[in-house]
């Protein structure tokens, strides 16, 4: 399995290298590192899909590893080769603790506890411990402030590594002690770049299709490009079109987003509803980006969906698609509850049918 693909599918690697739009983030660790400037604790916050984990991990081997060489990028990395670096890629350095949530989506106070103890120990055979909280969003309250405890009475020999899910929320409290450290996405140019080394069956229209859906961020484009998704949102996209122009019933026009699955359904929802919005507020937004693609090498289905939204902004408020957001937002809060996805999809794509003007006919030529 590539590199990549092991990132995308959470798996640990350690010392393979920082990725490409990681560098500058990594030049500013190695610094402050060099510096002594490092705060005891460093915020990494990336929206999903950007290689958080793996960044801190590469972190990890490097405060861990004895022999630290020269980065190609800059900077340093771990040598791969000490005591350290071996017992890392074993999996079974000591001195080295990940926090993730246990059997639930939290992260829970004994948890957080058993970190602090990890804390105080002197460590067992490196320099220093590194811990790993994945993610700092992800801990309830009593989590948070138990943690907030060890990062108020910092130990000289720790690292602290907090993840944060860029838009999520994280205490102020904690926030505020930790030094700020971001990943930003790469360009659309560097991404498909990217992408295109990357193993996978797919075109270039595809590419640039997944990472206009993943907003950006590369692994989540491969992802979406290894599960086939992109293809399946292709057929969403287009059912929606037909189901706007009257020429599908909305039981048929469901099927492809029930096939899909609700979440990466919703997640299209959100997208389309988020992209009209912004062509309804703002007529000049470039509206080859919507709906998947950046220039006029699209797939006939995404131009066609492309007219379709740019035509739906121009009917309608920008407020109507905020309303259809907020329903998106609502199906995803609803699911805990069990409620039937096909009927929750359905609810949907009716809200998006009441934003088609009520002369439907001189509408449907329009469109064509
Ligand atoms: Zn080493």
């Amino acid at each position: 399995m590539a590199v990549a693909q092991q990132i995308a599918a959470g798996e640990q690697i350690i010392s393979s290298g920082t990725l490409p739009w990681q560098a500058d983030s990594w030049n500013r660790l190695c610094a402050s590192l060099a510096s002594n400037r490092l705060a005891h604790a460093v915020l990494l916050s990336a929206p999903k899909g950007m290689g958080k984990r793996h960044f801190a991990e590469e972190a990890a081997a490097l405060l861990l590893c004895s022999q630290p060489i020269d980065n190609e990028g800059g900077g340093k990395r771990a040598c791969g080769n000490c005591k350290q670096c071996h017992l890392l890629a074993a999996g079974s350095h000591p001195d080295l603790r990940t926090l993730v949530p246990e059997d639930s989506r939290v992260i829970k106070i004994d948890q957080v506890r058993r970190l602090g103890e990890f804390c105080v120990r002197s460590p067992q055979v490196a320099g220093r411990k590194v811990a790993i909280v994945d993610s700092a969003d992800r801990l309830n309250l009593n989590a948070a402030n138990a943690l907030l405890k060890t990062l108020e009475e910092p130990v000289e020999d720790v690292q602290l590594l907090l993840l944060h899910h860029a838009g999520e929320p994280v205490l102020p409290t904690i926030r505020s002690r930790c030094q700020a450290l971001r990943l930003a996405l790469p360009s659309m140019e560097a991404g498909l770049a990217w992408l295109s080394e990357q193993e996978h069956e797919a075109t270039g229209v595809d590419i640039q299709t997944a990472l206009t859906r993943a907003r950006g961020a590369p692994l989540v484009a491969l992802e979406l490009l290894n599960n086939g998704q992109v293809a399946a949102g292709d057929e969403c996209l287009e059912s929606l079109r037909l189901f706007l122009r009257g020429e599908r019933q909305v039981v048929e026009a469901v099927a492809p987003f029930v096939k899909l699955g609700v979440e990466p359904s919703l997640d299209l929802l959100g997208h389309w509803a988020f992209d009209a919005m912004k062509l309804a507020l703002d007529e000049s937004t470039d509206s080859a980006r919507v709906a998947g693609t950046a220039d006029g090498n699209a797939a006939p289905s995404v131009t066609r969906a492309r007219e379709m939204f740019a035509f739906l902004a121009k009917n309608n408020p920008a407020d109507r698609f905020v309303i259809l957001l907020d329903q998106v937002t609502q199906a995803r809060r609803a699911q805990t509850y069990n409620i039937n996805p096909e009927l929750m999809l359905t609810d949907i794509l009716l809200s998006w049918k009441a934003l088609m003007p009520r002369r439907r006919r001189a509408v449907t030529a329009r469109m064509n």
